[in-house]
């Protein structure tokens, strides 16, 4: 298995119920390739000390969430160098014009952003980071399936010119999750200022809670509950949502109460591993070691099928 997150700031409750917590949940069952994509993030953030805070940070929310380094290999996309090899071999078998069809890029170019050529070919360095470590599932948010599609249709485009080479991986997309909406509805993302975080204090969720946009119209608050639904079962959240029918303001507090009480032992935890900044290194650091190992191999194959190993 093999998946990542960026680090481009604190990780939302949307990450987790999304990614993250799947991760943590099929430790036991796969060898875990769990990354830090900083190289990713270098497309959005172009300040060293924020990037390297950023890296460390997610290494500790990794470890905080309950990722357990003795099973996952946990590494910084950074340490291994090779994606940046196979991502540049995987750009020059693709055209343009197809990952012009890529979601990510057409709603920047919605928005009239001016994107950098990284952001553009984000696609294609993401293929390598999968495909390096042939994993049969990637888990991810719904968001992230055509990321998974092209990983595939790239495999595919590879074993045809220069024979069998990568493992066509398959999307983990948990359905009752999906996509977890922010506190105005949309998708829950650090871009829309939307989100919960993961580690929030309880101020920071009670606030987070009582912004969350509410229609008059209707005697559900949908936004809240939505939310909700990922802290209780069906049958408990319909019972508290039809007993208080147009009590926007009881529901919103038993929504901040519940996260508070979902989110306080993970607090904890990342405060604990906050104080151990020097073994969250040395296991980025092993990590990184064994990752590369991997990539190195698997490379190693992949330049001798394009014709570049010599010797
Ligand atoms: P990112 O670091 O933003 O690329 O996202 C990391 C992971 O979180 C990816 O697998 C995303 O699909 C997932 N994710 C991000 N936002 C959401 C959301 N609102 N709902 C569900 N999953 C999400």
């Amino acid at each position: 298995m093999v998946s990542g997150l960026q680090p481009s700031g604190r990780p939302h409750i949307g990450n987790y119920f999304g990614a993250m917590k799947q991760f943590v949940d099929l430790q036991n069952d796969y060898d875990c390739y769990i990354f830090i994509a900083d190289l990713h993030a270098l497309t959005k953030i172009q300040n060293a000390k924020e990037l390297s805070d950023n890296i460390v940070n997610l290494a500790i929310d990794y470890l905080a969430i309950g990722l357990d380094p003795t099973k996952v290999t946990l590494y910084k996309q950074s340490d291994t160098p090779e994606v940046t090899e196979l991502g540049w071999i995987f750009n020059c078998l693709t055209t343009m014009p197809y990952l012009m069809r890529a979601h990510a890029f057409k709603d920047a170019e919605a928005k009239n952003k001016e994107i950098n050529v990284g952001m553009f070919n984000y696609p294609m360095l993401m293929a390598a980071d999968i495909l390096l470590y042939d994993p049969d599932v990637v888990p991810i948010g719904l968001d992230q399936k055509q990321h998974v599609e092209i990983a595939r249709d790239t495999a595919e485009k590879f074993n045809r010119i220069f024979g069998e080479v990568f493992k066509l991986p398959e999307p983990l997309i948990l359905k009752n999750v999906q996509t977890v909406p922010g506190t105005d509805g949309q998708k829950m993302s650090k871009s829309y200022n939307n989100t919960i975080p993961l580690f929030a204090e309880d101020d920071e969720i009670r606030k987070a809670v009582m912004s969350i946009v509410t229609d008059s119209s209707s005697d559900t608050p949908t936004n809240v509950k939505d939310i909700h639904s990922l802290f209780k079962n069906t049958e408990e959240i319909e019972k508290l949502y039809s007993e208080n029918k147009g009590k926007y303001q009881i529901l919103k507090e038993a929504l901040a109460t519940d996260l508070i009480s979902f989110i306080t032992p993970l607090r904890e935890k990342r405060k604990g591993w906050e104080n151990r900044k020097d073994d969250v290194l040395k296991i980025l650091k092993e990590g990184g070691k064994r990752a590369r190992e991997r990539a190195e191999a698997k490379m190693q194959i992949v330049r001798e099928k394009i014709g570049v190993k010599l010797y």
